[in-house]
Parts: C-alpha cells; sequence; structure tokens
C-alpha cells in the first residue's frame, strides 16, 4: 500500500515532542508524501511547517490562515504567507475557508480572508486548500463570484453530502475525506466518498485532529491514514493499492509534487 496524507499539522504543539518518530512511523507504515498545513495560530507556525519540509525530501507545506483566525488576516500577514511561499517546498496556499460551525471569527472576517487566499493562489499559481463546515452554500457563491485559482484546489476534510461534493467537483474541485469517514454516523458523507471520481478524490488525517477508527479520542499522526484510505477503498468498492495510486496521481497533479 502507498498513499499520501494530503493534509495534517506537524507543527502542532502536540507533535512537539516527538514529531521525528511520527513522521518515522508514518514512511514505515507506506506514506510516501506528507503535505503538512501552517494555518493555525500565529505565523510561527507557518514558519515551522516550512521548516519541518524542508528537513525531509517527501514532507511539503501549505501556508495560510486558518478560518478560526481569519481576524487576524492583515495585508501584512499575506504578505508574511507571500514571503514563505518563495520556499520551493511550498505547494499550495492555506487552508483558508468558511467554518460557521465554530464561528472563532465574524462570517465578514472570514470571508475576506477567503478572498485575499482566492487571490494569493492565483497571484502565486498555487492551489488552494479549502477548510469547510456547515458554510458550503456561501463558500460555493463565493468561489463563484471570485474564481476558483488557475492550479485549483482541494476541499479538505470534506463533511458535507453527495450534493455539495457535486457543487465542489462542479467548481473544478478535488475533495479529501479524512477519518470521519470512519465514524458510525456519517453516513451523508460516506455517500459522497462513493461519488467523487477517481481523478478527484483525495485522504487526509488532519492530523492532530480527528483520528479515524479504532484510534478515535487518540492523537492523530499521518500514518492511520492507512486506516482511513481502507474503509475509503471499502465505499468506492475497490482496493487501497488501486485507490492509494490514484490518490498519488491526484496530489501530484494539484500540487506538483515530483
Ligand atoms: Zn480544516
Ligand atoms: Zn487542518
Amino acid at each position: 500500500m502507498t498513499v499520501i496524507d494530503t493534509h495534517c499539522h506537524l507543527a502542532d504543539a502536540k507533535f512537539r515532542d516527538d514529531v521525528e518518530n511520527v513522521i518515522a512511523r508514518a514512511f514505515d507504515a507506506g506514506v510516501a508524501q506528507i503535505i503538512s498545513v501552517g494555518a493555525i495560530g500565529p505565523i510561527e507556525n507557518d514558519r515551522v511547517t516550512v521548516e519541518i519540509a524542508e528537513r525531509h525530501e517527501n514532507i511539503f507545506a501549505a501556508v495560510g490562515v486558518h478560518p478560526h483566525d481569519a481576524k487576524d488576516c492583515t495585508p501584512g500577514r499575506i504578505a508574511q504567507l507571500r514571503a514563505l511561499a518563495t520556499s520551493k517546498k511550498v505547494v499550495a496556499i492555506g487552508e483558508s475557508g468558511l467554518d460557521f460551525h465554530y464561528m472563532h471569527s465574524p462570517p465578514e472576517a472570514q470571508e475576506a480572508s477567503l478572498r485575499a487566499h482566492l487571490a494569493l493562489s492565483a497571484e502565486l499559481d498555487l492551489p488552494i486548500v479549502i477548510h469547510c463546515r456547515d458554510a458550503e452554500r456561501r463558500l460555493v457563491e463565493i468561489v463563484r463570484d471570485a474564481g476558483i485559482p488557475p492550479r485549483g484546489g482541494l476541499i479538505h476534510c470534506f463533511t458535507g453530502d453527495a450534493d455539495a461534493a457535486r457543487e465542489f467537483l462542479a467548481l473544478g474541485f478535488c475533495i479529501s475525506f479524512s477519518g470521519i469517514i470512519t465514524f458510525k454516523n456519517s453516513a451523508p458523507i460516506r455517500e459522497a466518498a462513493s461519488i467523487v471520481p477517481d481523478d478527484r478524490v483525495m485522504v487526509e488525517t488532519d492530523a492532530p485532529y480527528l483520528a479515524p477508527e479504532p484510534y478515535r479520542g487518540k492523537r492523530n499522526e499521518p500514518a492511520y491514514v492507512t486506516r482511513t484510505l481502507e474503509v475509503l477503498a471499502n465505499l468506492r468498492h475497490t482496493d487501497t493499492a488501486t485507490l492509494g495510486a490514484h490518490i498519488i496521481a491526484n496530489a501530484a497533479r494539484i500540487f506538483r509534487l515530483p
């Protein structure tokens, strides 16, 4: 089995003491590549994210401002992201988007931050990583209005239903599924996971959050993406080798990975 973890947060404080062991376990488990996302908290997390990627040939970085922190997305912060993105290891902008579930930043601030990230993605010719929670309709409206960046992007940790998935696909996005599809109460998300075409599907951990069953509630780590891949392959009536190969090819295309 070979797969990529297209979304995790290796700079998170929960990995501070053992990040190198976490990375080694992932590669031992068959995870060929990892995309580590900064975005949560201060710009320092984006810097550490890029540093970790620069230390490891098969780890890549995304930099951005999480919708939770959208109120901090000033022009100065965008300039800092632009500077960080000069690293060859930065392969995407994000995660940005809308989170109307937690609403840690006002919706106007989230929308302004999303538009700034869409513009930065287009300017830097990088794909965008989108976080969307209970905000599918508004997200589609904003992307329709602003335009999807030329390099496209992905909806990470998809939590909508099949109709929302179809709307995102029509806009040109890839869709990434997390450990949530291993939870019992995820029927609409599982249905969506079965209808995304082979050339648009992705998988991720979102570690250290959202550990898949049977690790639910524990600290998540990139090695566990293999568990989510198994469940995703089952839902799609295929095997992990075939699906893993599709996902590796999709990530290589979208993120321009070697
Ligand atoms: Zn997210
Ligand atoms: Zn995330």
